[in-house]
Parts: C-alpha cells; structure tokens; sequence
C-alpha cells in the first residue's frame, strides 16, 4: 500500500511542555496555523467548539493492548482501539476544546490536552449530529474520590454550563450513587429527582437517564431542598439534601454532614 503523508497544518503553544504536568481535561492553548493554510480558517469562529486532531509524536506506537493505568493501575487491559490513549499505531489524538476566539492565524482554545509544540494535522467543527446524549462507554473509573468527582464535575459542566450550587450537589449525589450501585450512565439505573430545574439537569446529564425508551428519568420539581432516589436491580438509593445547608460550603462540608443517605431494596 502506498504512503500516506501528512503535512502538520499548524503546532499546540501553551505553558505545559511535558506529558506528566498535562491536566486531565486539558488547559488554555493556542494553536498556531501556518501561514499555508490560514486561508482554511474562514468563519470558524461560527463554531463554539471544535475537534483538534494532533500528532502525539511522543507517544509508543508499539502497544496494543494495555491497562488505563493512569486512571487506575487494577484497570484491566483494553485493546488501544477502545480507549483514548496516546499509545497507539498511529498517535493521532482526538480532543473536543472550547473556541475562544481567532487572532490571525492564531486559534485560542480551552480544554486542548497537548502539550506545547505538538503538531496539529486537522481541525474541523463540532456538529449536533456528533451529539449522541446517552452512549454505552466501558466504564474506566478513576482509582481515587477525588479523580472520580472531578470527571463528574467536568461532565456535569460540560452538561448544564453554569457552575450554580446545585451543580456541586448533583456532582456529590451522582459520586455517592456510583459508589454504591456502579456505572450510572447504563440503562438499568433508574433516577427520580426532586428539586430544582438545576439539580434535575445536572443529574439528567450525569446519568443519561432519558424521560423514555427507556424511560430512566423522572424529575419532580420542588422549591426547596433536592433528593434523588436511584434504583439499580432491586437495589434502591436515596440521597436526601440536609436541611438549612449554607449553600455556599457545599464544596467543603463532608457526605454525611450535606445529605441523609438510605440504602434500601431487597
Ligand atoms: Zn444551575
């Protein structure tokens, strides 16, 4: 078979110029496109968010199988074909950013995980016909608390787009209830939220629970306080909201002191 060749169309600038200081969810970057093809940037700025395909030119291309070790080293092994990871035969990486704006022929981003100098081969729109709400994922947990609240918190933002208060209630419930029954993005969990339009929102979007087919969603809506109630195979979860939380120590106040918390079923 013939070669392929690619030409990069630009390069990542940004402050993180090694692997192991890359933030998982990515950082503010610019991409820098080369004068060649600027021409190629006419009325991106339409999009607010954009595919990045970069060059992962450090990366093994050796490997294919192994654990997301990152996440958490007793993962078992995947084929590289079904994870992100930057091993693989040919490196190219996939990273959905935020548009900021475009300067020139420089392109400001948010949420870009490659590092400073990494070559970028193609960028193109982010559609709605890339929009599939709820999908069936392995289920890669991250190996501490704290790693699997902030994959919550990073999807429920991504999801409802305010960081309210009620979003760090429904990212501490969505953690708890994965705790305790598991993935929550898969069709035998079931949820009812009682509260407000922000906390039923956030939750919707943190289980891809749909209202049908199958129906996995109810939402109640209620002034005061917030509670959710997930079922999984007879196994039943309520996660009440304390009373008179001072909603502005939500970040810092433990689980037992936020929620009232009941396991039930049989
Ligand atoms: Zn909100």
């Amino acid at each position: 078979m013939k070669d392929i060749v690619l030409q990069p169309v630009g390069r990542v600038i940004s402050e993180i110029d090694a692997i192991d200081d890359m933030i998982r969810g990515g950082t503010a970057a610019k991409i820098e496109i080369y004068p060649p093809y600027q021409e190629a940037l006419y009325r991106i700025e339409e999009n607010s968010h954009l595919w990045i395909l970069a060059w992962f030119h450090q990366a093994p291309r050796d490997k294919l199988r192994i654990s997301p070790h990152r996440m958490d080293p007793q993962l078992p092994q995947y084929g590289v074909f079904a994870l992100r990871t930057f091993a693989r035969p040919n490196p190219v990486a996939l990273t959905l950013v935020t548009l900021e704006r475009v300067e020139g022929n420089l392109v400001y981003v948010q949420g870009l995980d490659a590092i400073s100098g990494t070559p970028v081969i193609d960028i193109k729109p982010y559609f709605e016909n890339d929009i599939v709400f709820s999908p069936r994922t392995s289920f890669i947990r991250g190996k501490t608390l704290e790693m699997r609240q902030n994959r919550m918190y990073r999807q429920a933002l991504a999801h409802h787009r305010e960081d309210c208060p009620d979003l760090q209630v429904a990212v501490r419930m969505a953690t708890i209830a994965e705790e305790h029954l598991g993935q929550l993005t898969v069709d035998a969990v079931m949820i009812t939220v009682t509260g407000s339009r922000c906390l039923g929102d956030c939750l919707q979007g943190l289980s891809r629970a749909r209202l049908s087919n199958p129906p996995r969603f109810t939402f109640i809506g209620a002034d005061n306080g917030g509670e959710s109630c997930w079922e999984k195979e007879g196994s039943v979860l309520h996660i009440r909201l304390q009373e008179g939380i001072n909603r502005d120590r939500i970040r810092e106040l433990p689980d037992r002191e936020l929620f009232n918390i009941d396991t039930g079923g049989n």
